[in-house]
């Protein structure tokens, strides 16, 4: 009999692991190639993207509509742009960095981050009509239309994060990548790192001649982010159909750089076969490789969703902030006979699953009152270190139980 419920529990969490997987893999299905190739005609549309073009915040004030047509709040946040390329006028000019938030549910000032740049470049080889031509279709409108595409899922999923999913696109990267340094200065505070949980890039992701049996992409790396780079490259085998990668060559050469120089944990993700089109006029939407691209964009997805619509990575308590709509306060801790928890607005669907250090599931059930206290009983269990999962819907939470 044990060993049925042991089969049956097993099975349970088994099927909980792999709702979770089919939920993120049904969402993934969603991306679409040819809303993410209109984002890029949209953007190539503009003519140029250059920095110094008089046109930068008509193109900053078109992504801030789009994002907020997506729920998101989204601000402008300017800068001053000073080079001394020039040593005219134009070496101080605004730029404006596009900041669209979907609020946490639980942790609101606990941040995931997926960024791109907007801006582009054309004065390679010689090209002179740099100023009035820089489509910048792989770099980076294919990064910004990514992110586009993955606002639009968000929104029509309702998908709630529970820590604060940013989108930032940023401003003058191709002057050294000053849109997102402008950024991390303002918002690094004393402690700061502790609220800035991940950031994913993505710089140049459409480049690809090889067939769907060889897709390759650069998961560029940095010291402190292995648990990031792991998920990376976990969900690229788990979801996508490419392979991975690994280096941390030209890991300073875009902005996720800057917040990593400030110690945030981040990741960055590239075509592998570098496009023989960087910073020409050449550089248009039909040299990009919309289904490859579309793989990249899965990726980028999973990881966002995994990091703050889910609590398993870098995870939040529920206790830090009393004003979000889901809370659970385990009432005995240390657990003698019985853990009792404190429970609010968790769906009537809620279940918990018990499990040891050794991830060997113990119990689990529903949480029969979402709206109140429930006991558990303990007094089988052997004294230890126990963890106490809650599923509710796509949210999942855990706490560390100590049992006496
Ligand atoms: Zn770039």
């Amino acid at each position: 009999m044990k060993e049925i419920i042991n089969l049956l529990t097993a099975l349970f969490f088994l099927m909980s692991v792999s709702a979770q997987e089919n939920k993120v893999k049904n969402l993934c299905g969603q991306i679409n190639q040819d809303s993410l190739r209109q984002n890029v005609i949209e953007l190539q549309e503009f003519s140029t993207r250059y920095a110094y073009s008089p046109n930068r915040k008509q193109v900053a004030e078109y992504l801030k509509n789009r994002l907020e047509n997506y729920g998101f709040e989204v601000v402008l946040d300017s800068f001053l742009l000073q080079t001394g390329w020039y040593l005219t006028e134009a070496d101080t000019l605004w730029q404006y960095n596009v900041i669209g938030e979907k609020q946490g549910l639980w942790a609101k000032d606990t941040t995931v981050h997926l960024m791109a740049h907007y801006d582009s470049r054309s004065d390679m080889e010689g090209f002179e009509d740099y100023f009035n031509f820089a489509p910048g279709a792989d770099d980076n409108a294919s990064g910004v239309a990514a992110l586009l595409e993955i606002a639009r899922i968000i929104n029509e999923n309702n998908i709630s994060p529970i820590k604060t999913l940013v989108i930032d696109f940023f401003a003058a990267e191709e002057q050294g990548l000053r849109g997102s340094w402008d950024r991390i200065e303002k918002i690094s505070t004393p402690i700061w790192q502790e609220d800035i949980k991940a950031v994913i890039n993505l710089d140049m992701i459409g480049y690809c001649q090889s067939d769907s049996t060889d897709y390759i992409f650069d998961l560029i790396t940095y010291h402190n982010s292995d648990e990031l780079t792991q998920m990376a490259r976990e969900f690229a085998e788990q979801y996508t159909m490419l392979t991975p990668n690994e280096t941390t060559e030209n890991n300073y050469a875009s902005d996720s750089y800057s917040f990593y120089s400030y110690g945030v944990k981040s990741v960055f993700l590239m075509e592998h076969e570098f496009t023989p089109h960087y910073h020409t006029e050449r550089d248009v939407y039909n040299t990009i490789n919309y289904h490859y691209m579309r793989e990249l964009t899965k990726l980028a997805f999973a990881l966002a969703y995994e990091c703050s619509v889910n609590n398993n990575y870098g995870v939040v308590s529920l206790e830090q902030d009393e004003s979000f709509a889901k809370q659970v306060v385990l009432l005995t801790n240390p657990v003698k006979d019985n853990l009792r928890i404190s429970c609010r607005n968790f769906s009537s669907t809620t279940q918990y699953v018990l499990y040891s250090q050794s991830s060997q599931i113990i119990k689990q059930g529903r949480i029969e009152n979402p709206n109140g206290v429930n006991t558990i009983d303990c007094k089988d269990l052997k004294s230890g270190i126990y963890f106490f999962r809650i599923i509710d819907e796509n949210q999942v939470l855990i706490k560390k139980i100590i049992v006496l």
